[in-house]
């Protein structure tokens, strides 16, 4: 009986390699692919498809690597971390990566890869700062999710077969690293006066500042805790500070009287950790500066430093922070500037000041 299993299964894999060598001629792209499909049969052998389902992505690859130096009797060498291989007829180019940085994250939507693309096409490299791999299959599109210890930008290239894929930390890719969190946002709308949300002006400002940042050429890297109106956690927005090695936070805000009402106190307030208020690379000497920038740009009055309370978390975090409230709502002609795209330009100047003026002084 098993014999008889055995002698169909040897009949089987002989008649499909037959069908293959027969075949490729007329397919050229499957020539390069030959060696791959030996090698799976060969797999197929030393670990039955179910071991391999119970497999996470980094141990499949893992073993991918391992089952391909044994084929070809040395390391697989590549120039990058991770190679991928190109579905059938898919360019290198067809594939989109998306990185989210505040969850530490790189995703890779790859057209027509199917529910078995993880085992039809191994994909090889090393684990090397990959918290974890995933592989989901959705709308005709493959989707490996890289979970990973620090935030990295995806450098990526391709051939004709393959996508090739490396991780570049911030501190490879700039001088110097800061972290710009929008406050608040989703639901959390902070100060609410006629009809408008803090948590609106606070990501306005914020743009008009990516839009600097963006179009400048200074070796600076920016992360963002939000560009959209979500609402990340405050360990989340620390965590992004951490994981990018920023050298300081700066966290922009819009401020209002205690009792909420309208009045007529207005103007900018810089604050900083209770116990960091002096000293070189402080973040006191850093509200300084913050506050100098914006009140010089913007023309608004200066209100000037104060210590935070502990519930302001993102203060307390590893690196110096800052809190910028840039004006009062609760003031009806601050209220009015600060809904204005100009007056919002001034204070993001502002704040491009004063990242520039820290860094000079050698934050
Ligand atoms: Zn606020």
């Amino acid at each position: 009986m098993e014999e008889r299993i055995l002698k169909k299964t040897a009949i089987f894999i002989a008649a499909v390699s037959l069908a293959v060598c027969l075949a490729l001629p007329f397919f050229p792209r499957l020539k390069t692919a030959s060696g791959e499909f030996l090698t799976a049969v060969k797999e197929y052998r030393t670990k039955t498809k179910a071991e391999r389902l119970d497999m996470t992505g980094l141990e499949l690859m893992a073993y991918h690597m391992e089952q391909t130096a044994k084929e070809m009797g040395e390391a697989p060498s590549f120039p990058s971390q991770i190679r991928l291989e190109l579905p059938f007829g898919v360019s290198g180019g067809d594939l989109e990566v998306v990185r989210e940085d505040i969850a530490q994250k790189i995703t890779i939507r790859i057209p027509y890869a199917g529910e078995d693309y993880m085992y039809e096409y191994p994909m090889l490299g090393s684990g090397e700062s990959i918290e974890n791999l995933s592989y989901k299959y959705e709308k005709n599109y493959g989707i490996l999710e890289f979970l990973m210890e620090q935030v990295y930008e995806p450098d990526v290239g391709y051939d004709e077969d393959y996508f090739y894929l490396d991780f570049l930390s911030p501190q490879e890719l700039y001088n110097n690293v800061v972290v710009i969190d929008a406050g608040h946002g989703g639901s959390e709308t902070g100060t609410v006066k006629q009809g408008i949300c803090e948590k609106d002006i606070n990501l306005d400002i914020v743009i008009r500042l990516k839009e600097m940042f963006d179009a400048s050429k200074e070796p600076v890297g920016v992360y963002y805790t939000r560009t959209t109106d979500e609402n990340p956690n405050s360990e989340q927005r620390m965590r992004l500070a951490e994981k990018t090695g920023a050298d300081f936070v700066i966290s922009v805000h819009n401020n209002a009287t205690e009792s909420g009402r309208m009045s007529s106190i207005q103007g900018t307030l810089a604050i900083y950790a209770e116990d960091e208020k002096e000293g070189e690379f402080s973040s006191g000497h850093l509200a300084q500066i913050c506050l100098e920038e914006v009140t010089a740009a913007a023309g608004s009055s200066n209100k000037g430093i104060r210590p935070g309370k502990k519930e302001e978390k993102i203060l307390y975090g590893t690196i110096p922070a800052v809190i910028i409230e840039a004006g009062f709502m609760t003031n009806e002609t601050e209220l009015g500037n600060l809904c204005t795209r100009e007056y919002q330009g001034k204070i993001a100047k502002g704040i491009y000041n004063a990242v520039m003026r820290a860094f000079e002084e050698g934050y």
